[in-house]
């Protein structure tokens, strides 16, 4: 059996079920994994993605989750096309937004939420998830939760301050999911949530738990998609080993950290490229070893404005050897590129001129790294995946206004836009976030 390790205390060990239930660890830690279970690339080829998925997830949790079970909850959470396809020359996209919020927040929200529900329906307990969210974070937890059984979730957005197309995704599900539109900044949300995870009173009478990005739940699935990439592309180039290097736009950093995953479980990719925005203490802790978190600077690609990095931690925990540096080490494998908004815009306008392909702003900033990359290195002989993690008509507002780029609207999104808005209002104050957790417990 894998146990989960604190990234502050190495002899603090937990199991899967434990790791995922309580997010973090007692002493504020991030859980590891003890050791990273390798696959048999010939299990691999030929299987869709569900099957893929299924395999791994099965190499992490089989002690703890029997097989059929594992086989469901994959089945269940990756009920959508991950397709890879070539966007020019030597450079792929991996599609990752084709699930039910349209970003790839989606594979870990889902996993985890199904995983959560597996272990709670076992010990019959119920619990309440509470998510403060800016916008993209909020709605991807609230689709994988939905009518979940044993889980209530309710969502503090900011009133206001979140697009329409945003506001929907929270606020039309119903059933075991509740939006509170505080009528305040997301700061003030954020603070309200991480007041009711320290009440004393409060956590004696509800079980509350967090689903934030740093749960290993949310991880673990993350790495999955990093190896069906390579697959896909061996497949594209006719059974030929892919000199592969992904790159990955990156706020938090869980997305790429799945792609470190992935490499420990034995994937072949050559190099890592960390896209950032603006927002780019990781790049610059990669070419100067100093790191240097600070508040987040607002971005077209607004889901990576990220000042200070949770899973930064995760990433010093993997690259930490013997008495070697962990800045050396990270540097053999992963190289930093910042893309500025004004270079965001701009490739999103060639590519499309170019190729007719409309990214999204994140993943655009993806795409400009990669071009980064081959300015500065010789790289004939490397295919370039970039991840797509977020459909362009989540952000058709600004490729609309900005470069006059029309987007079709798919089906989940558009199903989301006809439905009639429900919220209860709160003010930014702890006591009406409390009064209204306690009067619907
Ligand atoms: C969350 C998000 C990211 C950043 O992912 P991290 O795991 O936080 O690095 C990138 N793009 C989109 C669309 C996102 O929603």
């Amino acid at each position: 059996m894998i146990r989960y390790y604190s990234t502050n205390n190495k002899n603090y060990l937990v199991s899967f079920k434990d790791a995922l239930l309580s997010g973090l660890a007692p002493d504020k830690g991030l859980y590891m994994p003890e050791r990273f279970p390798v696959y048999d690339q010939n299990k691999l080829m030929e299987k869709d993605f569900r099957n893929l998925a299924t395999y791994l997830a099965k190499l992490f949790i089989e002690e703890e989750i029997p097989e059929d079970e594992i086989k469901n909850i994959c089945y269940d959470a990756f009920n959508f096309d991950v397709p890879l396809k070539r966007i020019n020359d030597n450079i792929f996209i991996l599609e990752l937004f084709w699930g039910p919020t349209c970003a790839f927040k989606d594979f870990g929200a889902r996993f985890m939420a199904l995983t959560m529900s597996y272990f709670l329906k076992k010990i019959n307990k119920k619990i309440k998830i509470l998510v403060a969210t800016s916008g993209d974070t909020g709605s991807a937890v609230a689709k994988g939760f939905y009518k979940v059984e044993n889980i209530e979730v309710v969502i503090l957005y900011p009133s206001q301050k979140v697009s329409l197309l945003q506001e929907k995704q929270l606020t039309t599900l119903g059933e075991n999911i509740t939006a509170l539109e505080v009528l305040g900044t997301f700061d003030d949300c954020q603070a309200m949530v991480k007041e009711a995870f320290v009440d004393k009173d409060l956590n004696s009478r509800l079980n509350l738990c967090s689903a934030n990005s740093i749960n290993i739940g949310r991880l673990i699935p993350q790495s999955f998609y990093y190896v069906w990439g390579y697959n896909r592309l061996k497949y594209l180039l006719n059974g030929i080993e892919p000199q592969l290097i992904y790159c990955t736009p990156s706020g938090n950093f869980g997305n790429l950290t799945g792609g470190l995953f992935a490499k420990r479980m034995g994937l072949n990719v050559k190099k890592f490229i960390a896209a950032t925005n603006e927002n780019d203490v990781v790049p610059e802790f990669l070419f100067t070893g100093k790191f240097n978190p600070r508040p987040s600077v607002t971005t077209y690609s607004n889901a990576m404005d990220v000042g200070n990095p949770s899973n930064f931690a995760r990433m010093i925990d993997m690259y930490t050897k013997d008495n070697s540096s962990y800045w050396e080490n990270m540097k053999k494998d992963i190289m930093g590129y910042k893309v500025s908004d004004e270079e965001t815009l701009d490739t999103v306008k060639k590519v499309y001129e170019k190729t007719g392909y409309i990214l999204d702003p994140h993943s655009a900033v993806g795409y400009k790294a990669i071009q980064k990359f081959k300015k500065d290195n010789e790289s004939n002989n490397f295919n370039f995946i970039f991840l797509g993690t977020a459909h362009p008509a989540k952000f058709m507002d600004i490729l609309e206004d900005k470069l006059g780029i029309k987007v079709d609207i798919p089906s989940q999104l558009q199903e989301a836009l006809l439905k009639e808005k429900k919220s209860i209002k709160i003010k930014n104050i702890y006591s009406d976030l409390k009064d209204f957790l306690l009067q619907t417990k």
